[in-house]
């Protein structure tokens, strides 16, 4: 059965897009940590980030490497802080999380809630920001 990302990648589940390319694809996380959280993840339904294959692994890191630059441009923190758990959804992704501290990026804390609305504005703003960069 198609993971969930891959049903958010074909467009047959909703998400707060960011941008894509061929290879690959950002949307918000749903249960952010902070502002601007955003998952980026291949296309190709590949479970583990170190079983991709080197030229999609180095796409993914480029195409993720400007994404978090345009979520610099829209959310205020001094870094975007990267994590890869990839224990609930069995498909590879790489956290992009704003941060000004360590604890910020600790998955144990209560997630922040945004409304459909505020989650379009933040996708919107972090998008156009993206696009400026190509
Ligand atoms: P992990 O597999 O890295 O432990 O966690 C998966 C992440 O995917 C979680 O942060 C969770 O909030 C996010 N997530 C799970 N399902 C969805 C979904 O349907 N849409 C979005 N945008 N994020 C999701």
């Amino acid at each position: 059965m198609a993971s969930i990302f891959t049903k958010i990648v074909n467009g047959e589940i909703p998400s707060y897009k960011i941008a894509e390319n061929e290879k690959c694809y950002a949307f918000l996380d749903i249960n952010p940590l902070a502002k601007g959280h955003t998952l980026v993840i291949p296309k190709e339904e590949i479970d583990y980030l170190f079983d991709i294959e080197d030229d999609l692994y180095k796409d993914l890191f480029a195409f993720g490497k400007k994404v978090a630059k345009a979520i610099e441009t829209v959310v205020t923190c001094k870094r975007i802080g990267i994590a890869v758990l990839g224990l609930e959804v069995p498909h590879a992704h790489v956290h992009l999380i704003p941060i000004n501290t360590i604890y910020d990026i600790d998955f144990k804390q209560p997630k922040l809630k945004f409304s459909e609305e505020e989650f379009k504005e933040i996708a919107a703003e972090i998008s156009e920001a993206y696009e400026k960069l190509a």
